[in-house]
């Protein structure tokens, strides 16, 4: 029993489901994620917040990685799952669409109700004065002062990341925030640095509106997204999971559906 008739029965039933969507649901348009079904990680984690704002190596690796790596990121297009997730908004099913997701496919779907908990990679956000800016203007800025690097290629990582190793980052120029020198940074959340009190609240009020919850693609690793489930357990709403491999709810869950989205979520569209 794959539990797709299983699934479909549980979004029939429910008037308003507060979706909460990781890394599985953009697998399918060719951007990796960090953790393996048995949600340990795959490769190295990714890099902390802590150390990109203390030293200039660890932004210099960052950025030299990224330049290579955002062309594919820049480039992804959603797939059969963000396109399910959007036709549920359209039939005023979707409470929230919650995502962990920094790509913004969700958007490019047709999806309108998106909160990006961990943010968007598709702009940078000035440390020091606030002021956001493209990151496809950040891109162009990069090759021109490092020209040398335009050539190179590497495996792609998540999040716009490539596996560049044993280069000598120390030469790759990083520009700083033109109007006050600031240290530009992703407008994401970084490990080590907690999510806006302001977007978690928002999420709260919406969850608890909501009658169920819809997790797809979430192995539930990181607590940001966890304390949800945690939350609609508590207040007695059902909660459904697509996901290949373990999560970290399974002993919270009402359904349990260990397959591909896009499978999963076809008959919504
Ligand atoms: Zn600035």
């Amino acid at each position: 029993m794959d539990g797709f008739s299983e699934l479909q029965d549980f979004v029939a039933r429910r008037r308003r489901l507060f979706v909460l969507t990781g890394a599985g649901c953009s697998t399918g348009s060719g951007i990796p994620d960090y953790r393996d079904a048995d949600g340990q990680w795959k490769r190295k984690p990714p890099v902390n917040f802590q150390a990109f704002m203390g030293e200039a190596a660890t932004r210099q690796r960052y950025w030299a990685r990224s330049l290579i790596g955002w062309r594919r990121m820049r480039d992804a297009r959603p797939n059969g799952a963000h396109r399910a997730l959007a036709r549920l908004e359209e039939r005023d099913k979707c409470e929230m669409l919650l995502t962990q997701n920094v790509d913004r496919l969700h958007q490019a779907a047709g999806s309108r109700n998106v909160v990006d908990l961990h943010g968007r990679i598709d702009r940078l956000r000035c440390m020091g004065c606030g002021r956001y800016s493209p990151r496809d203007a950040f891109q162009r800025e990069l090759g021109r002062l490092n020209p040398d690097w335009l050539d190179k290629d590497a495996p792609e990582a998540p999040d716009g990341d490539a596996d560049l190793e044993g280069a000598d980052f120390s030469a790759f120029v990083v520009p700083s925030c033109a109007i006050c020198g600031g240290v530009l940074k992703p407008d994401v959340v970084f490990f080590g640095e907690s999510v806006p009190r302001e977007r978690v609240e928002a999420a709260a009020q919406s969850l608890a509106r909501a009658d169920a919850m819809l997790v797809v693609g979430s192995s539930l690793m990181v607590y940001s997204g966890l304390r949800f489930v945690e939350w609609a357990a508590r207040d007695g709403k059902p909660v459904a999971v697509v996901n290949r491999g373990r999560t970290r709810a399974d002993d919270l869950l009402t359904l349990k559906v260990e397959a591909n989205c896009e499978d999963a979520l076809a008959f919504l569209l």
